[in-house]
């Protein structure tokens, strides 16, 4: 069993679906991606991914605003909370800091990083963290304002072996997107050996960017096996062993959704 730790379904491209996210969901779990975790990213989206969770026993959500999304709407920490109590919303987030298109709205993006913190702390649920480019200020605003209970992941992710360790050492874990199968991603290859087993996630961050080699198509949930494949290989174990212990990672950091798996 396999688990796509990040996906966007209310954005993916369903041509090759007959427009039916059934169908994508349906071509994911015939290659073995039992469960699907759906991330919201602004207030506007909220609603859209919480009523797939309710609809698809195979996927859970998670509330919160993209640092890319701020000027759209920020969350109080009353919201994230009050949001965060239906069953299958597991995480809060994404959250978190992208200083790589501007540094423009930094203070913003902080501002709505430290209430996630803050609400995920109190409300006992891990964060969905986006970090690029903002190495120092993430680690500082996890350490400042985070729980070590109930953590969190970062995700996508393509920073140094250094930030990881860092985010380890705080209770997190790392999640790892097709980018690790890029030609250019040697450095990532070389961060994912280091990541010990127990604390490494994957995910497509469909529908953007599709692993090799499915490269410059659309991306969906399915391809979530060609990363673990490509994973397990640069870890030297097999695909089966990886997949059992990323999704043993993944209900150990989202106990919600082992519970909501449960009550089906
Ligand atoms: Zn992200
Ligand atoms: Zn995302």
């Amino acid at each position: 069993m396999l688990v796509d730790s990040h996906c966007h379904l209310d954005r993916l491209n369903l041509d090759n679906h007959d427009n039916q996210l059934s169908s994508a969901i349906d071509a994911a779990l015939a290659r073995g991606v039992q469960q699907l975790l759906c991330v919201g990213i602004s207030v506007n989206n909220r609603e859209a991914v919480v009523e797939i969770a309710e609809k698809y026993p195979q996927v859970v959500s998670s509330v919160g605003v993209h640092p890319l999304d701020v000027k759209e709407g920020l969350a109080t920490e009353n919201d994230l909370i009050e949001w965060s109590r239906h069953p299958k919303v597991v995480a809060l987030g994404e959250s978190g800091l992208d200083y790589y298109y501007s540094e423009d709205d930094k203070s913003l993006q902080q501002e709505s990083f430290i209430v996630h913190l803050q609400a995920a702390a109190k409300a006992q649920l891990p964060v969905i963290v986006h970090t690029r480019d903002a190495r120092e200020d993430t680690l500082r605003l996890i350490k400042e304002y985070g729980s070590e209970t109930s953590a969190g992941v970062l995700h996508c992710f393509t920073e140094s072996w250094e930030m990881a360790r860092q985010a380890i050492e705080m209770n997190y874990m790392i999640s790892i997107s097709g980018i690790v199968t890029f030609k250019k991603a040697d450095e990532l290859r070389e961060v994912v050996r280091q990541i010990p087993m127990d604390r490494l996630l994957v995910e497509t961050d469909s529908p953007y960017l599709a692993p090799v080699p499915h490269r410059g198509k659309s991306n969906e949930p399915q391809y979530v096996r060609d990363v673990a494949e490509y994973i397990a290989e640069l870890k030297g174990i097999s695909f089966e062993e990886l997949a059992a212990i990323t999704t043993n990672n993944f209900y150990r950091l989202f106990p919600k959704a082992k519970a909501s798996l449960q009550n089906r």
